[in-house]
């Protein structure tokens, strides 16, 4: 016989960033809300540090930050971009004052959790693993978890990351592409180039990330191409991450010691010597581990009786470190939804309608960011040099792009727009070296390439934006079948 827990008002399937934030913002509203979280431990796979000021200014309103700023999280300004073989970074600020905050993902979890817990709306259970949900007359109305033991609720919230269960027991699609792995590695001391900014490093066989995440603690982000031109395949450490929805990927992984040399080789030449020396420090301490970077599109992101958020509504390449203010989003708009029409389905279609723009536009800048700092074609390789001289032009340049890349111009528009300016100056930039240098066919080879890239990168905004706009008109809610 199954135990029939008291009735919440919302269940979150997913005690992660989406789920916690989620939980706090919809407790304010006055609703009882349970958290269920499968590990019954610190999580071991690495996740987002660095939040946007967008997504910092959702956490302020869910006063979230001070207790942040308390445990250790640390200011951030900007970035600092360099260009392949440049020691000179250009930074892109975050303007208007807005500031980032980074922190150290297990700190930043406990930090949430003991907050949330205090504030009495929210009980958090954690080390239950959500099977499946419950279902009456085409609506969810709760959960059942791996024992057999059921959590009834007006509202289910799946909040259980990218390769989201309860959204597969919802039936709603998503599409799941494995990119690449990051490797993660924490470098003690002062060895940032430019102190309280993100690094962007280009020119290696994927982009590298490094930010401040605490007192004189520095993270540094490699990213692995899935199929990188010279050698490199990582063991992850996460083996959820290792395999992307489906199938497993069919490569045989690389060991840890090609995978070190190739960091040494490949990577660590790209890095200003402070970082360089600290990260060969580092290789020889531990060995390194890193977590899949997914590209997870999902076609909706609410049914009667359930909604979507964070990473199980979908995630892009971690390049722009926007997951976070993108759940930080979700669950200010899914709250400000329920404030507006209670708990009902007039709610979720107003959140589905309202969720998407950004969503689209992002997978889209994302999706060519990464093309262009991973260097993948000689098209790639000009795109990139159009980019940092568009950049090193103008300030309204750098702003521009600072404000698509954090996430705080959410318009696909706004995205293209910057794409054919830096589209326009890459063409320039090989068409002035091919009359200098009288190399006509190189040039020719790198336009083709270049206009290939571009126009399908274009192609993709737009397809996106249609995709976003068709949501925007959705006016009721996907009923489930009775098994999803
Ligand atoms: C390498 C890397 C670097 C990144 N860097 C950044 C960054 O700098 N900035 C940024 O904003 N974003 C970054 N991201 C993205 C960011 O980590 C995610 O967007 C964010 O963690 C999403 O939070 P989430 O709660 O949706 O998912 P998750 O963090 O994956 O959490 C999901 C939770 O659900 C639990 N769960 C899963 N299944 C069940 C179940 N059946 N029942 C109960 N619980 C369940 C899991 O245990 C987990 O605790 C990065 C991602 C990666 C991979």
């Amino acid at each position: 016989m199954q135990h029939e827990n008291r009735a919440s008002d919302i269940v979150v399937v997913g005690g992660g960033f989406a789920g916690l934030v989620t939980a706090a913002a919809l407790s304010d509203l006055g609703a009882d809300v349970l958290v269920l979280e499968s590990l019954g431990s610190e999580p071991r796979a690495f996740r987002g540090e660095l939040v946007h000021p967008r997504g910092v200014r959702e956490l302020a309103r869910m006063r979230l930050v001070d207790p942040l700023i308390g445990a250790g999280a640390v200011r951030i300004e900007g970035f600092a971009a360099f260009a392949p073989g440049d020691s000179d970074p250009v930074l892109l600020p975050y303007g208007d004052g807005g500031l980032g905050l980074a922190i150290d993902h297990a700190l930043l979890l406990r930090t949430l959790r003991s907050e949330i817990a205090e504030r009495g709306r929210v009980r958090l259970v954690a080390g239950v693993r959500v099977q499946d949900v419950l279902r009456r007359g085409g609506r969810v109305v709760g959960v059942r978890d791996e024992g057999g033991r059921e959590h009834p609720a007006t509202l289910v919230v799946a909040a259980d990351g990218r390769h989201s269960r309860v959204r597969a027991r919802l039936g709603i699609p998503a599409t799941s592409l494995l990119l690449s792995h990051s490797v993660a590695i924490a470098l003690p001391g002062d060895v940032l180039v430019q102190p309280g900014h993100g690094h962007v490093f280009s020119g290696a066989p994927g982009p590298v990330l490094a930010y401040p995440f605490g007192e004189r603690r520095v993270r540094i982000c490699i990213d692995v191409p899935r199929r990188p031109p010279a050698s490199a395949r990582v063991t992850s450490s996460d083996a959820a991450d290792a395999q992307p929805e489906g199938a497993r990927a069919p490569e045989a992984p690389l060991t840890r010691e090609r995978l070190r040399t190739s960091l040494e080789e490949q990577y660590a030449p790209r890095l200003p010597d402070a970082m360089r020396r600290a990260l060969r420090a580092a290789l020889e301490r531990a060995p390194p581990a890193g977590a899949g970077n997914h590209a997870v599109s999902t076609s909706i992101c609410a049914v009667a009786g359930a909604a979507l958020v964070g990473d199980a509504g979908g995630c892009s390449h971690p390049i722009t470190a926007t997951g976070m203010t993108m759940a930080v989003r979700d669950a200010a708009t899914l709250a400000s939804c329920v404030r507006e029409h209670g708990l009902t389905d007039r709610a979720l279609v107003a959140y589905q309608r309202r969720r998407f723009g950004f969503v689209r536009a992002r997978e889209a800048f994302t999706h060519a960011l990464y093309e262009v700092l991973g260097g993948s074609s000689p098209g790639a390789d000009a795109l990139c040099d159009g980019m940092f001289r568009w950049w090193r032009g103008s300030a309204a340049a750098r702003r521009a792009s600072m404000r698509v890349l954090s996430g705080e111009d959410d318009r696909g528009l706004a995205f293209a727009a910057e794409y054919v300016q830096v589209a326009a100056w890459a063409s320039a930039v090989v068409l002035r070296r091919a009359l200098r240098d009288g190399e006509g066919h190189r040039a020719a080879v790198r336009l083709r390439s270049l206009f290939a890239s571009a126009s399908a990168n274009l192609a993709l905004a737009v397809q996106k934006a249609a995709s976003a706009a068709a949501l925007e008109r959705t006016t009721e809610l996907r009923t489930i079948g009775p098994r999803g």
